[in-house]
């Protein structure tokens, strides 16, 4: 077994989408970013490449690649995955926090538990997704942006 760390943090730009966990999520500003900015997937991408010693999500999908801009960062863990298993590695769990003033998660937690598991192709019960505020201390608790952070084992 190994296991993997990942964290990505993005800041909000009025006017964008936002999506989270491959959700979209309505009545909130989108995140900044070169692709769609799922600050959740690209925190779960880098757990994925961190566990298999596959360097990170910014050597295999590059920002400076007209390529990946405005990617769908579905398409990106879907990909992830792929690579994963080319190595000889299957996901195990994966644990996610999402830290945030807006926009309230519960709502849209299981929601991304299951687009993040069909995503990996593992059980729903595979996946958790936890959401936080961070009390209003710092950039994050003044509003300013989004940080998610994941932990995923591999077999
Ligand atoms: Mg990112």
């Amino acid at each position: 077994m190994r296991i993997g760390f990942g964290y990505d943090s993005h800041v909000f730009e009025a006017g964008k989408p936002l999506v989270l966990g491959g959700v979209p999520i309505p009545g909130c500003d989108g995140l900044k970013a070169h692709s769609d900015g799922d600050v959740v997937i690209h925190a779960l991408i880098d757990a994925l490449f961190g566990a298999a010693a596959l360097g990170d999500i910014g050597s295999h999908f590059p920002d400076t690649s007209e390529r990946w801009r405005g990617a769908d960062s579905a398409a990106l863990l879907a990909a992830a995955v792929a690579e994963v298993s080319a190595a000889g590695y299957s996901v195990g769990n994966a644990d996610i926090t999402v830290i945030c003033e807006r926009p309230r998660l519960r709502p849209h937690v299981e929601a991304m538990r299951e687009r993040l598991a069909e995503l990996m192709g593992v059980e729903t019960s595979c996946v958790s997704v936890k959401g936080k505020t961070n009390e209003k201390m710092d950039a994050v608790g003044e509003g300013r942006g989004i940080i998610a952070q994941a932990a995923v084992l591999l077999g």
